[in-house]
């Protein structure tokens, strides 16, 4: 394994970070005067906690995982773009992806003017290491998995993940967006083993938080400092992190939510097995299932007829004819069922 260090972009390297107000003192006084704040209008007249101190413990203590590993930021996007501006020298690095897989990846690699390979996977959505690592070269510095993969919505193959882990010379990202709806641990557990691993994870799925962007991403503290080096010095607003502090108390209830959705991805699942034009559907480790119909654009259209919003596929590499559909409410997932059993060709 090469020296981690030695990955890093060279100005990044030696980068002397923007040291805030609060970076500087943080902790118990009367008197606050080193922010240039407005002292009326409590409490968000003050500067947010810049490292999310708070916040972070509750995360450590839900993922078994001590705070010097954990990054918060604003959604998993704001982790992806970190990572690619801190090990990529824009035109002369590139990252490895797969697909179908999640968009953001190669978005972010292409406002950094970084390359991205994307390397396809199995005719049945499965990893192949092999194939990944051969598209690596040497001057390849990340390779981004997603797992459970959208829009794909299979847990990729463990076994496979390693390998990779092992045999690259760079950084692995495992963007886990869907693991609570999965049957499979996290990888946040690999991360003793693989000190160039990045798991990403967010409040925005089943955390029920999409608007307050606030994603996570667990690596070795080494990795954690480059993010917090780099990021803006109050990348998770006062808002954001008190409402994200909430909803991670309230485990029960997230737990509960998990229980009637995963319920309801099965009961939609038998639902869409009977219908006649639907030609498969694939097993889902997400919120989310990918079926492939005979005429996704046409179904697609008389959704939208009635009302109900999916996301077609079609024109996404091996998915010709697929639409994916979120695992709503069951009143919603009703309402579904009732358009598309009434759909005639
Ligand atoms: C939804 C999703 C995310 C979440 O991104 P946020 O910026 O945290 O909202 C990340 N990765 C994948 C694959 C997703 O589908």
């Amino acid at each position: 394994m090469k020296n981690l260090q030695d990955l890093l972009r060279p100005n990044i390297r030696s980068l002397k970070p923007y040291s805030s107000a609060r970076d500087e003192f943080h902790g118990e006084a009367s008197v606050f005067l080193d922010a240039n704040e407005n002292p009326y209008n409590e409490p968000y007249n003050r500067y947010p906690d810049p490292m999310q101190r708070a916040l972070k413990e509750r995360i450590s203590v839900l993922k078994d995982i001590a705070p010097e590993h954990i990054f918060t930021g604003n959604g998993s996007d704001e982790a992806i773009d970190l990572v690619i501006r801190a090990f990529c020298e824009p035109g002369i690095d590139n990252m490895v992806t797969i697909t179908p897989s999640y968009g953001m990846y190669e978005v972010a690699a292409d406002i950094n003017n970084v390359k991205c390979v994307r390397v396809p996977l199995s005719a049945d959505f499965r990893l192949d290491a092999g194939a990944v690592l051969d598209a690596a070269d040497s001057h390849t510095k990340l390779i981004c998995l997603c797992s459970p993969n959208n829009p794909t919505g299979n847990l990729l193959d463990r076994e496979e993940i390693y390998r990779i882990l092992k045999y690259f010379n760079g950084i692995v990202v495992a963007d886990e967006a869907y693991i609570d709806f999965a049957p499979s641990l996290s990888l946040i557990r690999g991360l003793v083993s693989y000190p160039n691993l990045i798991v990403l994870q967010t409040l925005s799925k089943a955390w029920g938080g999409a608007g307050i962007r606030l994603g996570m991403a667990f690596a070795s503290p080494w990795i954690i400092d480059v993010l917090n080096k780099i990021k803006y010095p109050y990348n998770v607003s006062l808002v954001a992190q008190e409402h994200a502090l909430a909803l991670l108390k309230r485990e029960n209830r997230m737990e509960d939510q998990l229980a009637v959705i995963l319920n309801e991805r099965a009961r939609l699942g038998e639902a869409l097995g009977k219908l006649p034009f639907v030609r498969r559907i694939y097993p889902s480790d997400a919120n989310f299932i990918l079926v492939r119909v005979n005429d996704a654009d046409y179904t697609y259209n008389y959704l939208v007829g009635r009302k109900v919003i999916v996301r077609n596929r079609h024109r996404v590499s091996l998915c010709e004819n697929c639409l994916r559909i979120t695992v709503g409410a069951p009143e919603e997932n009703n309402m579904l069922i009732k358009a598309l059993n009434e759909m005639t060709l």
